[in-house]
């Protein structure tokens, strides 16, 4: 209780003003199931996993309470879309408190879908199956990219129906509910602080900003004017390396908006994502933003600039001099460019540094998006392709195994230009490094992973689970949790996207309704 919360539990949606929290009750389902485990979140954290059901799972569902556990639902607002939303806050997350992993690190367990909250406003509080699938296979799979991420302990059916309108055409359907145990050092939000600024509670303000610093940055020591900067700065550099991180493997959040952008620059809240297959800088599978395009892919970098200048305005209330706040905001872009350069250095093989490389890099996804590569498999093969480009004779070889076998328009051809002269380039650039072929092969190998969560693949899981088979879920994390090992059974699911999944809703686009 080292924060100011509400004592009483009350799902009635209203204002809270004066509380960073209150306290809540999950509401119980009628049949909780586990469907699936992370173990490797499991092993971090020092737990068994459970039977299908039992007490554990009871609790992950919410249907038991223990001693220890003081639920709670988290005051925040934000900026949706570009707007000021007022307050939001926890609708369908509730935290259970924080267990103690045998290394000696704290994890906050939160279920998303145990029912309303102070927070829900008109909404029920639930999440469904489709979307909780979402959420646990792409934690554990952006974890295992090695892209900044909160977790996913677990996912339970829980044998109730929840309708949603699907994809906004009227036709709400029930489909069955489900609850994601989802764990990170802290949830808290960009939209916490702003939410306490927008309603002068600057006392809370500080309290809030200092428990964060307490407990996730101690090496800022005691609370200061300098320490709020340095802790900002701090929230920039970790914003620039989870974007960047998108950036290179190709993820599209999808709804940037400042309550879902997390303090320690973790990747939260997973609802109408995707992963770039054909690489398209304006592509969003979110349909809501269908008109504006404001959190498309190549949007996104300067998206989190813009958070995090409402962040930082936010946090004025806390330093004397404001310039220290916006010289913070130079990090971000700093830390962005020369962590995206790295990551795309890995990628490609290069090892050396050159004057000419910032261009060499700077050209790719021109070609790219001409010849509609898939951003996965293209660098995947290219990786392979290493000991060919190595020979000039063998690079039109090259270029034509790279088109068969990544492109969404495989046909030679004009539009393939820009990427072939790429290539060209690239390939002589390759051949100035020093290292042995077979070393540059398996450097990048390591770097680009063969295994993504496809948008249709995720869709397909769902499918199946809600017709009672666990198989391609199961598998699907298996494979995800290992995206750079070669998984030979599963070549389909490195494959890419097939030609009938392209514009199907739930396969390729979604709404922020999931
Ligand atoms: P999101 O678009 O997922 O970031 O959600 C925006 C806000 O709506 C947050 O305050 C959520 O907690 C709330 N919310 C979303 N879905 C639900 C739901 N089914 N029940 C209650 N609140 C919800
Ligand atoms: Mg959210
Ligand atoms: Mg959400």
């Amino acid at each position: 209780a080292e924060l100011p919360g509400e004592e009483t539990a009350d799902a009635r949606p209203r204002q809270v003003p004066g509380v960073c929290y209150s306290r809540v009750q999950p509401t119980a389902v009628r049949e909780p199931r586990l469907l699936a485990w992370s173990d490797a979140l499991a092993a971090t954290l020092g737990v068994a996993r459970p039977p299908a059901a039992g007490r554990a799972v009871d609790a992950l569902a919410g249907n038991l309470v223990t001693a220890t556990m003081q639920p709670f639902a988290a005051r925040y607002g934000g900026h949706q879309f570009g707007s000021w939303a007022g307050q939001l806050g926890d609708g369908r997350a509730m935290s259970l408190g924080e267990v103690l992993a045998p290394d000696g690190r704290r994890w906050e367990i939160q279920l998303k879908g145990a029912g309303p909250t102070p927070y829900s406003r008109r909404a029920d509080g639930r999440a469904v199956l489709r979307s909780s699938v979402r959420e646990f296979l792409c934690s554990e799979a952006m974890h295992a990219l090695g892209v900044p991420t909160t977790r996913a302990l677990s996912l339970v059916s829980t044998g109730d129906a929840v309708v949603r309108d699907m994809f906004y055409d009227g036709n709400a359907q029930p489909e069955p509910g489900a609850i994601v145990a989802r764990v990170a050092p802290t949830f808290v939000r960009f939209g916490n602080f702003q939410l306490l600024t927008a309603t002068g509670e600057t006392d809370n303000l500080r309290t809030l900003a200092d428990y964060v610093i307490r407990h996730h940055h101690p090496e800022l020591g005691a609370p200061s004017a300098e320490g709020y900067r340095q802790w900002f700065a701090e929230v920039c550099r970790r914003t620039a390396v989870m974007v960047a991180h998108w950036m290179t493997v190709g993820f599209v959040h999808g709804v940037m908006n400042t309550d879902n952008m997390s303090i320690l620059g973790l990747t939260i809240d997973y609802g109408p994502y995707g992963w770039l297959e054909p690489y398209e800088p304006g592509w969003t599978p979110n349909t809501t933003d269908f008109s504006q395009h404001r959190y498309a892919f190549g949007q996104q970098p300067q998206v989190a600039l813009w958070n995090l200048a409402q962040l930082g305005r936010a946090l004025t209330p806390l330093v004397s001099d404001v310039a220290g706040l916006n010289e913070a905001l130079n990090t971000y872009r700093d830390t962005f460019l020369t962590t995206q350069h790295e990551l795309l250095r890995r990628k490609l093989g290069l090892s050396t540094g050159q004057a000419a490389d910032a261009a060499l890099l700077a050209d790719l996804p021109q070609g790219l998006t001409a010849s509609e590569m898939d951003m996965t498999v293209f660098f995947r093969r290219l990786s392979h392709l290493v000991p060919v480009l190595w020979e000039p004779a063998q690079e039109e070889a090259a270029f034509e195994e790279l088109v068969e076998s990544a492109s969404y328009l495989p046909e030679p051809g004009p539009v393939h230009a820009a990427l072939r002269t790429w290539l060209g380039r690239y390939a002589a650039r390759l051949r100035q490094e020093t290292a042995g072929v077979e070393a540059i092969r398996a450097g990048m190998l390591a770097a680009n992973p063969k295994y993504v969560l496809r948008n249709y693949l995720a869709q397909q899981a769902t499918e199946a689970a809600e017709a009672g088979d666990l198989t391609l879920l199961e598998t699907l994390l298996a494979v995800l949790q290992k995206p750079f090992d070669e998984h030979p059974a599963h070549e389909a699911l490195a494959a890419r996207r097939p030609e009938w999944a392209r514009d199907k809703p739930g396969a390729a686009t979604l709404s922020c309704s999931s």
